[in-house]
């Protein structure tokens, strides 16, 4: 979503001034109705719909909401913030996400990247490559046939898969609401009505039936998910864990745009600090954990992290295998958590030779997470700099 926002101007000049009435839908039905067709044509259940409630109860304890305005708390420029809340928050960026959708599927009408899938002992995992790098993840509990859906930004490609699979879709989980992750939420539900839309409060998520506490577990079949808070992209984004425990596989971390292999989401709706502390959360969840990001974005996000560390063997390494599978057009997902630690900057702003290749030094008075926020800050200063030439 982050590097499409420049293009955002040029809608804005076609759409005209009614574009931006400050309603997401305008006076049009929910979005989708028309993507899957006659045959689904019921009318949608009226979920709620809850807006962003900064400082409510959905965020993790200890963590403090700091709005995107804030005077020096957020690296975003003003016109950024503006072209942002346009995006967010305007029914332009729905239309901004449609053309997105359209421009996709004629320029990869097989998807991106080739899914890879994975298979543990009852469940399987299906990386579903939709728009221009997103990815929407089928769980299926493969004894019973019942599935979830994570980001499901394209309806199409998604109900695709699942046909192709011939399981039965009883969740959506959103992980924040930008379109881009949540386009599909409203078209999914109409075509499977019994189908729940778990996500935060705290986003205005589409069609969102059960809004989700940090901490609290979904069952679908025999898959339980856990739903994390994890704030600084959004305020209300969350990550899934999928427990490995019951099927003697390792769990698996659906990070949205929290966490991406080598990279981290924008700070669009938080500062610095609220997303290191959502950062620690992640890699917490142990090493062995498999990261399923919400976007392809590695080889951008390698060749970047090379800028910061060039002795660094890990990082070379993965970068000289995402060039290859990039090559051929291969997922380079899932990594692991503890990889991540090795070349992601983002996860290692503890670490001295980083810290010294921003010539960063911790102030004698300064706490170790203030220090570490203020190198979190300044990779991503350099990393949207570096987006954007
Ligand atoms: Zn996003």
């Amino acid at each position: 979503m982050a590097a499409a926002l420049g293009r955002l101007r040029g809608l804005l000049a076609a759409a005209g001034p009614a574009a931006s009435n400050g309603r997401p839908w305008g006076r049009l039905s929910p979005p989708g109705t028309r993507l899957l067709g006659q045959s689904c044509h019921r009318p949608a259940p009226a979920g709620p719909r809850a807006g962003p409630e900064p400082g409510g109860g959905g965020l993790p304890e200890g963590v403090e909401y700091i709005p995107t305005r804030k005077k020096g708390k957020n690296p975003m420029k003003p016109v950024g913030v503006a072209w942002y809340s346009l995006y967010a928050h305007t029914r332009l960026g729905y239309l901004f996400y449609q053309r997105q959708v359209k421009k996709a599927r004629e320029r990869y009408p097989h998807g991106h990247s080739m899914p890879q899938p994975r298979c543990f002992l009852g469940v399987k995992i299906l990386p579903i490559p939709v728009l221009s790098n997103n990815y929407s993840y089928l769980v299926i509990d493969t004894g019973s046939g019942q599935a979830a859906v994570i980001d499901p930004s394209d309806p199409l490609a998604v109900q695709a898969a699942i046909e192709e699979e011939g399981v039965v879709l009883e969740a959506i989980f959103c992980t924040h609401k930008h379109w881009d992750h949540s386009g599909g939420n409203a078209a999914l539900r109409q075509r499977h009505s019994s189908c729940k839309v778990y996500g935060s409060a705290l986003d205005s998520i589409p069609e969102l039936t059960n809004p989700l506490a940090d901490r609290e577990k979904v069952s679908v079949g025999c898959l339980t998910f856990e739903a994390l808070a994890t704030p600084g992209h959004t305020v209300g984004h969350m990550v899934y864990v999928l427990d490995g425990g019951p099927f003697g596989g390792p769990s698996c971390l659906f990070s949205g745009d929290l966490l991406f292999l080598a990279g981290c989401g924008r700070l669009f709706e938080g500062s610095p600090e609220t997303m290191l502390a959502s950062l620690d959360m992640a890699v917490g969840l142990g090493d062995e954990t498999l990261l399923w990001p919400g976007h392809e974005y590695a080889l951008e996000c390698l060749t970047f992290a090379r800028l910061l560390e060039l002795d660094n063997p890990a990082l070379e390494q993965k970068l000289q295998w995402a060039m290859q599978q990039r090559q051929e057009k291969r997922s380079t997902c899932p990594s692991t958590l503890g990889e991540e630690q090795a070349y992601n900057p983002f996860l290692r702003t503890h670490r001295p030779e980083l810290q010294a290749a921003l010539e960063l030094r911790q102030g004698k008075e300064e706490h170790p997470d203030a220090f570490r926020a203020r190198v979190l800050k300044e990779v991503r200063r350099r990393k949207d700099l570096y987006k954007a030439t």
